[in-house]
């Protein structure tokens, strides 16, 4: 069975290190925002190019803190995208605050900047974008336009760290133009942690320090406490796994690239591309590939037979994501409706998650481009 993720294969290169250091944290027993967490912090500001990193419990309580370092009002509106994980709008909802829709790019999957031009309006608030499966949104085209409304950006990187955009010859790293970055150590993602983890990142010091403030009930001076924050930290034993883990991060991300040059090849010499188009990478981006996705150009239920055929065949794939959110029962209040985003809705219909991760082989690639030319053969 070819699982859609082995993170067996990457465990063994850092099994040694990773035992020590659990032993050493051990000893130490000191396990709740220690000195790990700390370093940790000062490697992810060196890592996107100076700033202030602030750890906590998991993606999902980042973009809560990331919102509530705001101090937005109940009803105001936050515009984000209907194609993304659950987190990325229960955030919005759970602070009372309101969830403005706009449609994605058929191509890269990812919010469409015009779109969200024209949902804006005098309630406005917060930009949320999510650069979704490893590639990031050019919201740098949009940014001035937003700064000069007043209009605050926080960028969901759950899946993007260190996927970058060349702009003007420099890089702009995912999570770090915006206000407030926001990244989820999920084990699944592209640096995972060994059980949940989070982190924000931002250039100012102010929210800086009132996310450090937030994620410890809100006292800046323990027991003394300005606002009701959360108690949502990262562990120190999870911060010290993830230290070794990103020493490591920039060789996989390149080896992922690597996987999915080999899939576009692959797709491209079996004469697959009529039937199955291959991730986009726009202009000046570097993917890093969290997903290979790729969208079955007939959105009429071929796309749950070839998750079933390619299951029968030993191939693990997944649907991310079978339903649009807006759509989603729990956000019934808001009043979205089937055809509200068309690029959206289609994509829930025709995506499918390829195998990829470090160690993933040449052999599997073919094996997986091998059994898709099946299918359609047969
Ligand atoms: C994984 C993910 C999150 C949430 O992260 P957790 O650490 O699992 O809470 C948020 N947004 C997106 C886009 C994600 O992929």
């Amino acid at each position: 069975m070819l699982p859609i993720l082995d993170l067996k294969r990457s465990w063994k290169e850092i099994r040694e290190d990773t035992l020590s250091k659990i032993a050493e944290v051990m000893d130490s027993q000191d396990f709740i925002l220690g000195s790990e967490v700390g370093e940790f912090e000062r490697e992810i500001e060196s890592f996107l190019g100076g700033g202030h990193a602030v750890g906590c419990a998991s993606g999902s309580d980042a973009l809560v803190l990331a919102l509530m370092a705001l101090d937005l009002n109940p009803g105001d509106e936050v515009i984000t995208t209907p194609f993304s994980f659950f987190a990325t709008v229960s955030c919005i909802t759970r602070l009372g605050l309101n969830p403005v829709f706009a449609d994605v790019r058929p191509d890269t999957y990812n919010i469409d900047t015009d779109e969200v031009i024209k949902k804006i309006t005098p309630r406005t608030k917060v930009f949320l974008p999510v650069h979704i499966f490893g590639q990031m949104t050019p919201i740098e085209s949009i940014m001035p336009e937003l700064n000069e409304r007043g209009i605050k950006t926080i960028e969901d990187t759950a899946q993007s760290l260190g996927s970058y955009r060349l702009t003007n010859g420099s890089k702009d790293y995912a999570g770090a133009i915006g206000d407030i970055g926001v990244f989820s150590f999920f084990p699944t993602k592209n640096l995972g942690a060994a059980g949940d983890g989070g982190m924000m990142f931002t250039k100012s010091t102010e929210f800086g320090e009132r996310l450090k403030k937030l994620r410890v009930h809100g006292a800046k001076k323990q027991y003394f406490h300005d606002e009701v924050g959360l108690n949502s930290r990262l562990d120190t034993l999870q911060a010290a796994i993830l230290r070794i883990k990103l020493k490591k991060l920039e060789a996989w991300n390149k080896a992922r690239r690597e996987i999915a040059r080999k899939y576009n090849e692959l797709f491209k010499g079996k004469d697959l591309l009529e039937k199955v188009f291959i991730p986009a990478e726009s202009q000046g981006n570097y993917h890093i590939y969290h997903q290979y996705v790729v969208k079955l150009n007939a959105p009429d239920g071929k796309r749950d037979e070839l998750y079933h055929f390619l299951s029968e065949h030993g191939i693990g794939t997944k649907i991310y994501y079978p339903l649009s959110l807006h759509l989603q029962k729990c956000f019934e209040f808001i009043g979205g409706k089937a055809g509200d985003f068309p690029v959206c809705e289609n994509l829930t219909k025709s995506v499918l998650a390829l195998p990829i991760f470090p160690g993933l082989t040449e052999n599997e690639q073919e094996f997986v481009v091998e059994t898709i030319s099946k299918f359609f053969k047969k």
